[in-house]
Protein backbone atom coordinates (compact mmCIF):
# COMPACT_ATOMS: atom_id res chain seq x y z
CA UNK A 1 0.00 0.00 0.00
CA UNK A 2 1.65 3.36 -0.75
CA UNK A 3 1.51 6.39 1.29
CA UNK A 4 0.10 8.34 -1.16
CA UNK A 5 -1.33 7.53 -4.77
CA UNK A 6 -1.17 10.43 -7.07
CA UNK A 7 -3.36 10.18 -9.69
CA UNK A 8 -2.35 12.07 -13.03
CA UNK A 9 1.28 12.29 -14.68
CA UNK A 10 1.06 15.92 -16.15
CA UNK A 11 3.94 17.81 -14.81
CA UNK A 12 1.12 19.14 -12.26
CA UNK A 13 1.03 14.81 -10.83
CA UNK A 14 4.98 14.26 -11.73
CA UNK A 15 6.00 17.55 -9.99
CA UNK A 16 3.91 16.34 -6.86
CA UNK A 17 5.03 13.08 -6.60
CA UNK A 18 8.66 13.83 -7.01
CA UNK A 19 8.61 16.30 -4.12
CA UNK A 20 6.69 13.75 -1.98
CA UNK A 21 8.76 10.55 -2.61
CA UNK A 22 12.05 13.18 -1.79
CA UNK A 23 10.44 13.58 1.02
CA UNK A 24 10.52 10.12 1.78
CA UNK A 25 6.71 9.37 1.25
CA UNK A 26 6.40 5.98 -0.72
CA UNK A 27 4.22 7.47 -3.90
CA UNK A 28 2.54 5.24 -6.34
CA UNK A 29 1.79 7.48 -9.96
CA UNK A 30 -1.45 6.43 -11.49
CA UNK A 31 -2.14 7.57 -15.26
CA UNK A 32 -4.68 6.17 -18.01
CA UNK A 33 -2.46 7.30 -21.27
CA UNK A 34 1.00 5.36 -21.58
CA UNK A 35 2.58 9.07 -21.94
CA UNK A 36 1.77 12.51 -22.52
CA UNK A 37 -2.20 12.06 -22.76
CA UNK A 38 -3.51 14.92 -21.11
CA UNK A 39 -2.97 18.99 -21.64
CA UNK A 40 1.00 18.88 -20.56
CA UNK A 41 2.07 17.00 -23.66
CA UNK A 42 0.16 19.66 -25.75
CA UNK A 43 2.01 23.33 -24.29
CA UNK A 44 3.75 25.60 -26.27
CA UNK A 45 6.72 26.03 -23.55
CA UNK A 46 6.41 29.72 -22.61
CA UNK A 47 7.68 30.63 -18.99
CA UNK A 48 6.02 34.23 -18.66
CA UNK A 49 5.87 36.64 -15.67
CA UNK A 50 1.81 35.52 -14.00
CA UNK A 51 -0.51 37.28 -12.68
CA UNK A 52 0.87 39.15 -8.63
CA UNK A 53 -1.64 36.30 -6.89
CA UNK A 54 0.14 33.37 -8.34
CA UNK A 55 3.95 34.44 -8.37
CA UNK A 56 5.09 32.68 -5.72
CA UNK A 57 3.99 29.42 -7.26
CA UNK A 58 5.85 31.15 -10.13
CA UNK A 59 8.64 31.48 -8.10
CA UNK A 60 8.99 28.21 -6.72
CA UNK A 61 8.68 26.47 -10.38
CA UNK A 62 11.43 28.51 -11.72
CA UNK A 63 13.65 27.51 -8.29
CA UNK A 64 12.55 23.88 -8.72
CA UNK A 65 13.25 23.80 -12.61
CA UNK A 66 16.85 25.13 -11.91
CA UNK A 67 17.14 22.22 -9.54
CA UNK A 68 15.77 19.71 -12.19
CA UNK A 69 18.70 21.06 -14.83
CA UNK A 70 21.21 20.29 -12.50
CA UNK A 71 20.31 16.46 -12.69
CA UNK A 72 18.38 16.42 -16.55
CA UNK A 73 19.26 17.81 -19.07
CA UNK A 74 16.10 19.25 -20.74
CA UNK A 75 17.40 22.08 -22.30
CA UNK A 76 16.47 24.76 -19.68
CA UNK A 77 18.35 27.70 -19.81
CA UNK A 78 18.14 29.89 -15.85
CA UNK A 79 18.79 33.15 -17.73
CA UNK A 80 15.75 34.45 -18.77
CA UNK A 81 15.15 35.72 -22.20
CA UNK A 82 12.67 38.69 -21.34
CA UNK A 83 9.13 39.15 -22.95
CA UNK A 84 7.83 41.83 -25.08
CA UNK A 85 4.04 42.46 -24.78
CA UNK A 86 2.92 44.20 -27.99
CA UNK A 87 -0.17 46.57 -28.82
CA UNK A 88 -0.91 47.78 -31.52
CA UNK A 89 -4.66 49.38 -31.61
CA UNK A 90 -6.41 51.80 -29.78
CA UNK A 91 -7.77 50.21 -26.95
CA UNK A 92 -4.84 47.80 -26.84
CA UNK A 93 -2.17 50.21 -26.24
CA UNK A 94 -4.45 51.98 -23.71
CA UNK A 95 -4.63 48.27 -21.85
CA UNK A 96 -0.67 48.09 -22.46
CA UNK A 97 -0.43 51.68 -20.30
CA UNK A 98 -2.83 50.71 -17.95
CA UNK A 99 -0.52 47.33 -17.25
CA UNK A 100 2.43 49.23 -17.09
CA UNK A 101 1.25 52.05 -14.64
CA UNK A 102 -0.29 49.46 -12.44
CA UNK A 103 3.04 47.70 -12.65
CA UNK A 104 0.71 44.23 -12.57
CA UNK A 105 3.50 41.99 -13.72
CA UNK A 106 5.75 43.39 -10.78
CA UNK A 107 9.04 42.32 -12.44
CA UNK A 108 11.33 45.10 -14.44
CA UNK A 109 9.32 46.68 -17.03
CA UNK A 110 9.92 49.39 -20.10
CA UNK A 111 7.86 50.99 -22.19
CA UNK A 112 9.04 51.18 -25.75
CA UNK A 113 7.81 52.38 -28.65
CA UNK A 114 7.70 50.96 -32.62
CA UNK A 115 11.13 52.51 -33.47
CA UNK A 116 12.77 51.71 -30.59
CA UNK A 117 11.51 47.97 -30.32
CA UNK A 118 13.00 47.83 -33.81
CA UNK A 119 16.35 48.20 -32.31
CA UNK A 120 15.55 46.02 -29.31
CA UNK A 121 14.11 42.79 -31.22
CA UNK A 122 14.79 43.81 -34.90
CA UNK A 123 12.31 40.96 -36.33
CA UNK A 124 9.39 42.89 -34.65
CA UNK A 125 7.88 45.48 -36.69
CA UNK A 126 4.54 46.87 -34.80
CA UNK A 127 4.11 50.35 -37.31
CA UNK A 128 3.08 52.53 -34.94
CA UNK A 129 1.95 50.43 -31.74
CA UNK A 130 4.07 50.15 -28.68
CA UNK A 131 5.53 47.07 -26.11
CA UNK A 132 6.25 46.47 -22.96
CA UNK A 133 10.13 45.02 -22.46
CA UNK A 134 9.84 42.48 -19.51
CA UNK A 135 12.77 41.39 -17.97
CA UNK A 136 11.66 38.16 -17.50
CA UNK A 137 10.29 35.21 -19.58
CA UNK A 138 11.84 31.92 -20.54
CA UNK A 139 11.38 28.84 -23.04
CA UNK A 140 10.99 25.44 -21.91
CA UNK A 141 10.63 22.15 -24.08
CA UNK A 142 7.49 20.62 -22.69
CA UNK A 143 7.64 17.22 -23.65
CA UNK A 144 11.67 17.20 -22.09
CA UNK A 145 10.22 18.41 -19.04
CA UNK A 146 7.78 16.50 -18.23
CA UNK A 147 10.28 13.36 -19.09
CA UNK A 148 12.90 15.50 -16.87
CA UNK A 149 10.03 15.40 -13.71
CA UNK A 150 9.43 12.00 -14.53
CA UNK A 151 12.88 10.41 -13.95
CA UNK A 152 13.06 12.57 -11.18
CA UNK A 153 10.45 10.90 -9.72
CA UNK A 154 11.36 7.90 -10.19
CA UNK A 155 15.00 8.69 -8.98
CA UNK A 156 13.52 9.49 -5.76
CA UNK A 157 11.70 6.39 -5.27
CA UNK A 158 8.20 6.57 -7.05
CA UNK A 159 6.51 4.20 -8.89
CA UNK A 160 4.63 5.24 -12.05
CA UNK A 161 1.75 2.94 -13.26
CA UNK A 162 0.48 3.86 -16.69
CA UNK A 163 -2.57 2.96 -18.43
CA UNK A 164 -5.23 2.69 -15.05
CA UNK A 165 -7.86 5.17 -15.93
CA UNK A 166 -9.49 5.41 -12.07
CA UNK A 167 -13.00 5.59 -12.06
CA UNK A 168 -13.93 5.63 -8.31
CA UNK A 169 -12.86 6.84 -5.17
CA UNK A 170 -13.81 5.23 -1.52
CA UNK A 171 -13.04 5.77 1.81
CA UNK A 172 -12.90 2.97 4.40
CA UNK A 173 -10.90 1.76 7.78
CA UNK A 174 -8.61 5.32 7.41
CA UNK A 175 -7.13 4.54 3.98
CA UNK A 176 -8.46 5.28 0.32
CA UNK A 177 -9.78 2.50 -2.26
CA UNK A 178 -8.50 3.81 -5.67
CA UNK A 179 -10.79 1.62 -8.30
CA UNK A 180 -9.42 1.65 -11.51
CA UNK A 181 -11.58 0.96 -15.08
CA UNK A 182 -10.49 -2.42 -15.40
CA UNK A 183 -11.22 -3.46 -11.90
CA UNK A 184 -8.07 -3.17 -9.92
CA UNK A 185 -8.16 -1.67 -6.65
CA UNK A 186 -5.34 0.24 -5.17
CA UNK A 187 -4.98 1.34 -2.06
CA UNK A 188 -3.38 4.56 -0.11
CA UNK A 189 -3.35 6.18 3.36
CA UNK A 190 -3.84 9.51 1.13
CA UNK A 191 -4.76 10.61 -2.76
CA UNK A 192 -3.95 13.27 -5.00
CA UNK A 193 -5.91 13.75 -7.79
CA UNK A 194 -3.84 15.85 -10.44
CA UNK A 195 -5.64 14.64 -12.92
CA UNK A 196 -6.43 18.00 -15.06
CA UNK A 197 -9.54 18.38 -16.91
CA UNK A 198 -10.72 15.27 -15.32
CA UNK A 199 -10.36 16.34 -11.53
CA UNK A 200 -14.48 17.70 -11.65
CA UNK A 201 -15.48 14.20 -12.45
CA UNK A 202 -13.54 12.34 -9.12
CA UNK A 203 -14.12 15.34 -6.99
CA UNK A 204 -17.67 14.63 -7.76
CA UNK A 205 -17.24 11.23 -6.23
CA UNK A 206 -16.90 12.61 -2.88
CA UNK A 207 -19.47 15.33 -2.85
CA UNK A 208 -17.17 18.45 -3.97
CA UNK A 209 -17.49 20.66 -6.80
CA UNK A 210 -14.59 22.14 -8.40
CA UNK A 211 -15.44 23.79 -11.62
CA UNK A 212 -13.05 23.45 -14.73
CA UNK A 213 -13.72 24.24 -18.48
CA UNK A 214 -11.50 22.90 -21.62
CA UNK A 215 -10.15 25.80 -23.18
CA UNK A 216 -8.79 24.20 -26.83
CA UNK A 217 -5.51 26.01 -27.76
CA UNK A 218 -3.67 25.81 -31.31
CA UNK A 219 -0.03 25.96 -31.95
CA UNK A 220 1.53 26.24 -35.35
CA UNK A 221 5.10 24.97 -35.64
CA UNK A 222 7.43 26.58 -38.41
CA UNK A 223 10.61 25.17 -40.48
CA UNK A 224 13.68 26.20 -38.91
CA UNK A 225 14.33 29.41 -39.49
CA UNK A 226 17.58 31.51 -38.67
CA UNK A 227 17.88 32.58 -35.64
CA UNK A 228 15.77 36.39 -35.80
CA UNK A 229 14.09 36.63 -32.48
CA UNK A 230 15.44 36.38 -28.90
CA UNK A 231 12.30 37.16 -26.67
CA UNK A 232 8.62 35.44 -26.01
CA UNK A 233 6.73 37.97 -27.80
CA UNK A 234 2.95 38.11 -26.60
CA UNK A 235 -0.29 40.43 -27.39
CA UNK A 236 -1.46 42.34 -24.87
CA UNK A 237 -4.78 40.48 -25.15
CA UNK A 238 -2.76 36.99 -24.99
CA UNK A 239 -4.17 35.15 -21.79
CA UNK A 240 -6.90 35.83 -18.96
CA UNK A 241 -8.63 38.27 -21.51
CA UNK A 242 -8.61 35.62 -24.39
CA UNK A 243 -9.66 33.04 -21.60
CA UNK A 244 -12.53 35.40 -20.58
CA UNK A 245 -14.28 35.30 -24.21
CA UNK A 246 -14.45 31.45 -23.55
CA UNK A 247 -17.38 30.81 -21.47
CA UNK A 248 -19.76 28.68 -23.15
CA UNK A 249 -23.61 29.43 -23.33
CA UNK A 250 -26.65 27.17 -23.93
CA UNK A 251 -26.88 29.48 -27.18
CA UNK A 252 -23.22 29.14 -28.23
CA UNK A 253 -24.48 25.29 -28.59
CA UNK A 254 -27.76 26.02 -29.80
CA UNK A 255 -26.43 28.21 -32.34
CA UNK A 256 -24.91 27.05 -35.59
CA UNK A 257 -22.59 29.45 -36.43
CA UNK A 258 -20.84 29.90 -33.10
CA UNK A 259 -18.80 32.47 -31.85
CA UNK A 260 -15.06 32.27 -33.27
CA UNK A 261 -12.28 31.85 -30.94
CA UNK A 262 -10.27 34.33 -29.30
CA UNK A 263 -6.87 34.45 -30.77
CA UNK A 264 -3.87 36.48 -29.65
CA UNK A 265 -0.23 35.94 -31.04
CA UNK A 266 2.47 34.60 -28.68
CA UNK A 267 5.35 33.01 -29.89
CA UNK A 268 8.90 32.36 -29.54
CA UNK A 269 11.47 30.71 -31.44
CA UNK A 270 12.66 27.87 -30.04
CA UNK A 271 16.37 26.23 -29.73
CA UNK A 272 15.85 24.10 -33.01
CA UNK A 273 15.12 26.97 -35.36
CA UNK A 274 11.59 26.29 -35.14
CA UNK A 275 8.86 29.27 -34.78
CA UNK A 276 5.99 27.95 -32.65
CA UNK A 277 2.96 30.37 -32.65
CA UNK A 278 0.12 30.11 -30.71
CA UNK A 279 -2.47 30.87 -29.60
CA UNK A 280 -6.43 30.52 -29.73
CA UNK A 281 -8.93 30.04 -27.12
CA UNK A 282 -12.05 28.36 -27.73
CA UNK A 283 -14.72 26.53 -25.75
CA UNK A 284 -13.62 23.01 -25.55
CA UNK A 285 -17.31 21.88 -26.10
CA UNK A 286 -17.81 23.53 -29.22
CA UNK A 287 -15.27 22.04 -32.70
CA UNK A 288 -12.57 24.44 -33.31
CA UNK A 289 -13.02 24.61 -36.81
CA UNK A 290 -10.55 25.98 -38.98
CA UNK A 291 -10.37 30.08 -38.60
CA UNK A 292 -8.00 30.16 -35.53
CA UNK A 293 -4.95 28.77 -37.72
CA UNK A 294 -5.86 31.35 -40.47
CA UNK A 295 -6.33 33.78 -37.66
CA UNK A 296 -3.21 33.03 -35.44
CA UNK A 297 -1.00 33.12 -38.92
CA UNK A 298 -2.49 36.48 -39.58
CA UNK A 299 -1.60 37.92 -36.42
CA UNK A 300 1.74 36.62 -36.04
CA UNK A 301 2.81 38.31 -39.72
CA UNK A 302 1.21 41.95 -38.40
CA UNK A 303 4.13 41.24 -35.89
CA UNK A 304 7.08 39.39 -37.15
CA UNK A 305 6.41 40.07 -41.19
CA UNK A 306 9.46 38.00 -41.78
CA UNK A 307 7.42 35.15 -40.90
CA UNK A 308 4.85 34.98 -43.87
CA UNK A 309 7.24 32.90 -46.33
CA UNK A 310 7.61 30.74 -43.53
CA UNK A 311 6.65 26.84 -44.14
CA UNK A 312 4.18 25.75 -41.37
CA UNK A 313 5.61 21.75 -40.38
CA UNK A 314 2.88 21.09 -38.00
CA UNK A 315 0.64 22.10 -36.00
CA UNK A 316 -1.49 20.94 -33.10
CA UNK A 317 -4.13 21.77 -30.10
CA UNK A 318 -4.65 20.45 -26.78
CA UNK A 319 -7.29 21.74 -24.31
CA UNK A 320 -5.70 23.35 -21.20
CA UNK A 321 -8.00 22.69 -18.40
CA UNK A 322 -9.40 26.14 -16.34
CA UNK A 323 -10.94 27.08 -13.16
CA UNK A 324 -13.75 29.02 -13.59
CA UNK A 325 -12.32 31.73 -11.98
CA UNK A 326 -9.06 31.19 -13.77
CA UNK A 327 -6.97 30.33 -10.15
CA UNK A 328 -5.47 27.00 -9.72
CA UNK A 329 -7.16 24.99 -7.00
CA UNK A 330 -4.59 23.21 -4.20
CA UNK A 331 -6.59 22.23 -1.34
CA UNK A 332 -7.51 19.08 1.21
CA UNK A 333 -11.17 18.38 -0.44
CA UNK A 334 -11.88 15.52 2.08
CA UNK A 335 -10.22 14.07 5.06
CA UNK A 336 -6.44 12.21 3.34
CA UNK A 337 -7.60 13.72 -0.38
CA UNK A 338 -6.01 16.16 -2.00
CA UNK A 339 -6.32 18.24 -5.44
CA UNK A 340 -3.83 20.08 -7.17
CA UNK A 341 -5.78 21.33 -10.37
CA UNK A 342 -6.66 23.87 -13.00
CA UNK A 343 -3.64 25.87 -14.13
CA UNK A 344 -5.31 26.59 -17.44
CA UNK A 345 -2.81 27.90 -19.88
CA UNK A 346 -0.17 28.12 -16.95
CA UNK A 347 0.72 24.68 -15.85
CA UNK A 348 4.47 25.11 -16.33
CA UNK A 349 4.85 28.55 -15.49
CA UNK A 350 3.08 27.21 -12.02
CA UNK A 351 2.62 24.05 -11.75
CA UNK A 352 5.65 22.71 -10.11
CA UNK A 353 5.51 25.29 -7.81
CA UNK A 354 1.98 24.61 -6.87
CA UNK A 355 3.32 21.13 -6.30
CA UNK A 356 5.53 22.29 -3.58
CA UNK A 357 2.76 23.78 -2.05
CA UNK A 358 0.64 20.65 -2.25
CA UNK A 359 3.33 18.44 -0.93
CA UNK A 360 3.85 20.91 1.76
CA UNK A 361 -0.26 20.52 2.36
CA UNK A 362 0.05 16.76 2.30
CA UNK A 363 2.98 16.53 5.05
CA UNK A 364 1.27 19.04 7.18
CA UNK A 365 4.21 21.04 7.02
CA UNK A 366 4.13 24.68 7.53
CA UNK A 367 2.85 26.92 3.68
CA UNK A 368 5.43 28.63 1.88
CA UNK A 369 2.53 30.51 0.85
CA UNK A 370 -1.11 31.88 1.26
CA UNK A 371 -3.64 29.36 0.50
CA UNK A 372 -6.50 30.69 0.56
CA UNK A 373 -6.50 32.10 -2.95
CA UNK A 374 -6.36 28.13 -3.87
CA UNK A 375 -8.66 27.02 -1.86
CA UNK A 376 -11.70 24.54 -3.14
CA UNK A 377 -13.78 26.02 -0.73
CA UNK A 378 -14.26 29.25 -3.13
CA UNK A 379 -16.05 26.72 -5.16
CA UNK A 380 -18.80 25.70 -2.59
CA UNK A 381 -18.09 26.49 1.25
CA UNK A 382 -20.91 23.41 2.18
CA UNK A 383 -19.67 20.91 0.15
CA UNK A 384 -15.91 21.20 1.48
CA UNK A 385 -15.16 19.01 4.43
CA UNK A 386 -12.61 20.57 5.78
CA UNK A 387 -12.91 22.78 8.62
CA UNK A 388 -11.36 26.45 8.20
C1 LIG B 1 -2.13 24.46 -26.75
C2 LIG B 1 -1.66 24.65 -25.34
C3 LIG B 1 -0.60 25.51 -25.07
C4 LIG B 1 -0.16 25.68 -23.76
N1 LIG B 1 0.92 26.48 -23.53
C5 LIG B 1 1.39 26.63 -22.28
C6 LIG B 1 2.55 27.42 -22.03
O1 LIG B 1 3.18 27.95 -22.94
N2 LIG B 1 2.96 27.57 -20.73
C7 LIG B 1 2.29 26.98 -19.70
O2 LIG B 1 2.71 27.15 -18.55
N3 LIG B 1 1.22 26.21 -19.92
C8 LIG B 1 0.74 26.02 -21.17
N4 LIG B 1 -0.36 25.26 -21.40
C9 LIG B 1 -1.09 24.73 -20.25
C10 LIG B 1 -0.46 23.48 -19.68
O3 LIG B 1 -0.20 22.56 -20.71
C11 LIG B 1 -1.44 22.89 -18.64
O4 LIG B 1 -1.81 23.85 -17.69
C12 LIG B 1 -0.78 21.74 -17.90
O5 LIG B 1 -0.28 20.81 -18.80
C13 LIG B 1 -1.78 21.07 -16.96
O6 LIG B 1 -1.09 20.03 -16.33
P1 LIG B 1 -1.83 18.98 -15.41
O7 LIG B 1 -0.79 18.05 -14.91
O8 LIG B 1 -2.70 19.68 -14.44
O9 LIG B 1 -2.86 18.24 -16.38
P2 LIG B 1 -2.58 17.20 -17.56
O10 LIG B 1 -1.32 17.47 -18.26
O11 LIG B 1 -3.84 17.20 -18.37
O12 LIG B 1 -2.40 15.83 -16.81
C14 LIG B 1 -3.48 15.15 -16.23
C15 LIG B 1 -3.19 13.68 -16.35
O13 LIG B 1 -4.22 12.98 -15.65
C16 LIG B 1 -4.55 11.82 -16.37
N5 LIG B 1 -5.92 11.48 -15.99
C17 LIG B 1 -7.04 12.23 -16.13
N6 LIG B 1 -8.11 11.57 -15.65
C18 LIG B 1 -7.65 10.37 -15.19
C19 LIG B 1 -8.28 9.25 -14.58
N7 LIG B 1 -9.59 9.22 -14.32
N8 LIG B 1 -7.51 8.19 -14.24
C20 LIG B 1 -6.16 8.19 -14.47
N9 LIG B 1 -5.52 9.22 -15.05
C21 LIG B 1 -6.26 10.30 -15.41
C22 LIG B 1 -4.39 12.20 -17.83
O14 LIG B 1 -4.11 11.06 -18.62
C23 LIG B 1 -3.21 13.16 -17.77
O15 LIG B 1 -1.99 12.51 -18.06
C24 LIG B 1 -0.80 25.01 -22.70
C25 LIG B 1 -1.84 24.14 -22.97
C26 LIG B 1 -2.27 23.94 -24.27
C27 LIG B 1 -3.39 22.99 -24.54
Amino acid sequence: MADVAVIGAGVVGLSTAWMLAEAGTAVTVLDSSSSEGGASGRAHGEIVPPAATVQPLWRETLAIYQRLAEHNDFGWDHTPVGTIITADRGEEKLLLARKHANDTHRVATRLVRAPELKTVEPAVDLSDGCALLLTEGRKINPHKAVAALAGSARAAGAALRCGVTVVGLQRTAGRWRVMSSDGRIFEATKVVLATGLGTSQLAQEVGCRIPLVGVHGRILLTEPLPTTLTRIVSAISAGPAAFAATKTTLRDLATPTHKPAAVASLMHQRQDGRFAIGASWSPALLPEGRYPATRIAKAAIRRVPILADAVIEGSWSGVRPYAVDGRPVIDEIAEGLYTCCGHGGEGFILGPGSARLMSQIVLNRPPMCSTAEFSATRFSESLNKREP
